[in-house]
C-alpha cells in the first residue's frame, strides 16, 4: 500500500497557506493523490488542479503550467529524491510502499547463491524498505553494499538516467539486486555498469536476470547509430520539460551536423511519441537532448540519445565507435 509523506504535507501547507494548487504526481499513484489532497483542500480551504500530463521523474516539473494557471504552490508528490524543492515553486513530497522486500529475496536465493558480495539498490517508492532487506540477506552470510546518497539520488536510489549511488560500490560488488518492478531500471543498469542485474519484484515475486534484455536494448541502440550514420536529415528534439531542457545540447549538434553536410531541423516538443515524430515525413533519424533513456522506446523511425548524438558526430568526423 502506498503511503503519502502526510507530515511534510501539512507542514508544507500550513506554512504557504496556498489559495490555489496545482498536483502532479506519476498516474500509478494519481487517485491516492486526489483523494489526500481534496481531504486537505477541504481543511485548509484551498482550490486543487491536478495535472493530466504525463510525470515521469523528478525531471517532468511544471513549472510553467504552474505560473500559467496562476497557482501558488505546485506539489509534485511521489518522485522521491534528495531534494524537497526544486525551481521557484515544486515542492516534492515523498511516497512510499510498504510492500516488504523479504519474500522475492527469499525466491531469489537458489539464483544468487553463488555470489558473496552483493550490491542492492531501488526506486523511490522502495527506499524505506532497503535496510531490511540488507539486514536479511547479512544474516545469511552475504557481504552487502548500499551506495551512499549522491544528491539529487538518495541512498541506495536509482534513477533510469543516474546510478552514481551503484557506480561508488561497483569495484565491491559481484552482483546488483535492483528491488523494483520496473525492467526499465534493471536493464539501465545492466547497460551502464555491464555487472550481473536481477530484478526482484516484490509484486509478483518474479526475479529476472537482466542481461538478455539488456542486451536487446542495445543492440537496437547500436543498430539505429548506424541508420542515423547514412541519414540525409536528421531532427534534433528540444525537450520542453523543465528538467529536460538542454538547448545548448541541442545547437552543438545542430550546428555540428550542419557543418557534416546534413540536412537537421530543430524541433521542440514535450512528450516524444511516435505519431508525433511521424508528422515530420522527411525527416530520416531523431536525436533526442530530453531524457537519455527515450531512444529505448519503440519508434517507426530511430530515435538516438544526446549521448549517442554526440558519439555519430565524433565518428562522421572520423573516429571510431
Ligand atoms: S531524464 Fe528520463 S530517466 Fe532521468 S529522471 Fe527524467 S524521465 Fe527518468
Amino acid at each position: 500500500m502506498i503511503e503519502i509523506d502526510m507530515d511534510s504535507l501539512i507542514k508544507l501547507v500550513e506554512e504557504k497557506r496556498p489559495k490555489l494548487v496545482l498536483v502532479t504526481c506519476p498516474p500509478g499513484i494519481r487517485l491516492k493523490c486526489i483523494e489526500i489532497i481534496t481531504g486537505l483542500s477541504n481543511t485548509y480551504n484551498f482550490d486543487a488542479i491536478f495535472l493530466g500530463e504525463s510525470c515521469y521523474g523528478i525531471c517532468d516539473l511544471a513549472e510553467s503550467e504552474a505560473s500559467f494557471i496562476q497557482a501558488d504552490l505546485l506539489l509534485h508528490i511521489g518522485h522521491n529524491s534528495a531534494l524537497k524543492k526544486a525551481g521557484k515553486m515544486t515542492y516534492f513530497i515523498e511516497a512510499y510502499d510498504n510492500i516488504s522486500l523479504i519474500p522475492v529475496i527469499e525466491k531469489a536465493l537458489p539464483l544468487i547463491k553463488m555470489y558473496k558480495k552483493i550490491g542492492l539498490c531501488t526506486i523511490g517508492p522502495h527506499l524505506k524498505k532497503l535496510d531490511e532487506a540488507r539486514d536479511y540477506l547479512q544474516e545469511l552470510g552475504f557481504f552487502v553494499y548500499i551506495g551512499d546518497s549522491v544528491p539529487p539520488l538518495q541512498k541506495g536510489q536509482v534513477f533510469g538516467c543516474n546510478y552514481s549511488t551503484c557506480e561508488a560500490i561497483m569495484p565491491y560488488v559481484e552482483v546488483f539486486l535492483f528491488m523494483g518492478s520496473s525492467r526499465f531500471h534493471a536493464i539501465g543498469l545492466y547497460n551502464f555498469l555491464e555487472k550481473p542485474v536481477f530484478m526482484l519484484d516484490p509484486y509478483t515475486l518474479e526475479v529476472v536476470p537482466i542481461e538478455q534484455d539488456a542486451l536487446k536494448i542495445k543492440k537496437r541502440l547500436i543498430f539505429n547509430f548506424y541508420k542515423a550514420v547514412d541519414a540525409k536529415s536528421i531532427g534534433i528534439i528540444v525537450g520542453l520539460k523543465e528538467g529536460q531542457f538542454n538547448m545548448t545540447a541541442a545547437f552543438k549538434l545542430y550546428k555540428e551536423l550542419k557543418f557534416l553536410g546534413r540536412k537537421v531541423y530543430l524541433i521542440a516538443m514535450k512528450d516524444i511519441s511516435n505519431d508525433k515524430l511521424n508528422a515530420f515525413p522527411d525527416i530520416d533519424v531523431f536525436i533526442e537532448t530530453a531524457c537519455p533513456r527515450i531512444g529505448e522506446d519503440f519508434f517507426d523511425k530511430p530515435v538516438l540519445s544526446l549521448q549517442y548524438g554526440l558519439k555519430l558526430v565524433e565518428y562522421l568526423k572520423g573516429q571510431k565507435f
